[in-house]
């Protein structure tokens, strides 16, 4: 009898690890890949939708379009995760796994932060990215804050883009001079890792005026004053907030019994839990890498090769050594590129200057997945 894998959530991660099997045990692969959507759409597409660039039906990915050797589509909602039995229970049946990946992303908790729904907006949900595309034309005078509610949070560039894109926007507009922009990030600079990326984003600021408020988190907003405060008690009035939510596990994650500190704990070399044959991939861990598709990628990589290892009984998998590359949108149709290792030391970065030509390297990422997990040109 073949070997049963069962994984939890098509995303960046389960939908790399699918395919690598996949491509490499065609039929003798026995996978089940399980999601509650009947759709795929990159973190980034959330961009193109809040600024009117695409529309959300033209990025979704249909998950009725894989087909792939051993690998069976579930669209169902994971109700129970037993981590010791490897058993899962969904809305559509229940699952025994030899091999269980759990690749379930992280959730949003709006209502962490008192008036973010009452009187902010949140741009990392596709709903809420939506309702950004009708709300950002009406704003044409005053101050947009975009703000970080807590740590840890999803493609840190992001915040920093979105300030670009904004900025971009309210120009085209004719209105930019009525408008000020701040971003509120909790670090010191936008990308730790890499001081010459950063220095590239605060640079772009400082030439497009847009305020940078460096080691604050935003702990609540006040819509009847039209303030936002801080985590110093420090408050800022605003007329637009773009606001990061909290991030937290999925609840079937919390229940599950797999998580310490809100996240769940992996060996950071080969991404196991502490249960046997079970193993944690992407947004869902805290191996220690940023929250990015890039990484749930490459943590999907290291996990395959494992897996095939065991099926084909052949040597050791390489460590996982958490290296990404991430896209940073400067606005201006120009493309930045920040390429860092987290796991082989202190975390170190590259940064590779904005460019159109990055702009087409973006395009490609984007291509080549949508072949490779899809097979749509
Ligand atoms: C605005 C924005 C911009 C971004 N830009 C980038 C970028 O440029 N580059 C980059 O690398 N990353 C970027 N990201 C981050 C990236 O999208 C995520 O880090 C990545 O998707 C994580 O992959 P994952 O496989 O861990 O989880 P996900 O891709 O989130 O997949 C998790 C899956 O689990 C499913 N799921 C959850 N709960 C259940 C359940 N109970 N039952 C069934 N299914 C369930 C979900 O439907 C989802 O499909 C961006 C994110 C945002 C919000």
């Amino acid at each position: 009898m073949s070997t049963r894998v069962v994984v939890l959530g098509a995303g960046f991660g389960g939908l790399e690890l699918s395919s690598f099997l996949s491509e490499k045990l065609g039929d003798s692969l026995d996978l089940t890949l399980i999601d509650k959507n009947d759709s795929f759409m990159f973190g980034f597409s959330k961009l193109d939708i809040m600024f009117g660039r695409q529309n959300p039906d033209a990025v979704r990915l249909y998950y009725r379009d894989i087909v792939k050797p051993g690998v069976r589509f579930r669209q169902e909602t994971i109700t129970s995760i037993d981590p010791e039995k490897r058993m899962v229970i969904t809305d559509g049946g229940t699952y025994q796994a030899d091999i269980l990946v759990i690749a379930l992303g992280a959730d949003y908790d709006p209502a962490y932060t008192p008036g973010l729904q009452e009187g902010g907006n949140e741009f990392y949900s596709i709903a809420g990215a939506t309702r950004l595309r009708d709300v950002l034309p009406t704003f044409t005078k005053g101050r947009a804050i975009i703000g970080i509610t807590s740590t840890p949070f999803k493609c840190p560039p992001a915040p920093s883009e979105t300030a670009l894109l904004l900025h971009d926007f309210l120009t085209a507009r004719g209105v930019r001079q009525d408008c000020e922009i701040s971003v509120v990030m909790p670090f010191g600079i936008p990308i730790p890792p890499s001081p010459a990326t950063s220095q590239g984003i605060l640079s772009a600021f400082a030439e497009r005026n847009i305020i940078y408020v460096p080691d604050r988190l935003v702990r609540a907003l006040d819509p009847a004053r039209k303030v936002v405060i801080l985590d110093n008690q420090q408050e800022m009035p605003y007329d637009l907030f773009l606001g990061i939510p909290k991030h937290c596990v999925p609840a079937v994650v919390a229940e599950s019994g797999l998580t310490e500190d809100g996240w769940i704990p992996v060996n950071t070399k080969t991404l196991k839990t502490r249960f046997p044959g079970v193993y944690a991939i992407g947004d869902v861990n805290s191996v220690g890498t940023p929250k990015a598709g890039v990484f749930a990628e490459g943590a999907a990589r290291t996990v395959a090769a494992d897996i095939l290892a065991q099926v084909q009984g052949s040597g050791e998998t390489p460590a996982y050594r958490g290296i990404g590359a991430c896209y940073i949108e400067f606005g201006g149709e120009r493309v930045g590129r920040v390429e860092v290792e987290f796991l082989a030391g202190p975390p170190t970065g590259t940064f590779t200057e904005p460019s159109q030509s990055l702009m087409a390297e973006k395009d490609a990422f984007g291509a080549t997945r949508r072949a490779r997990w899809f097979g749509k040109s």
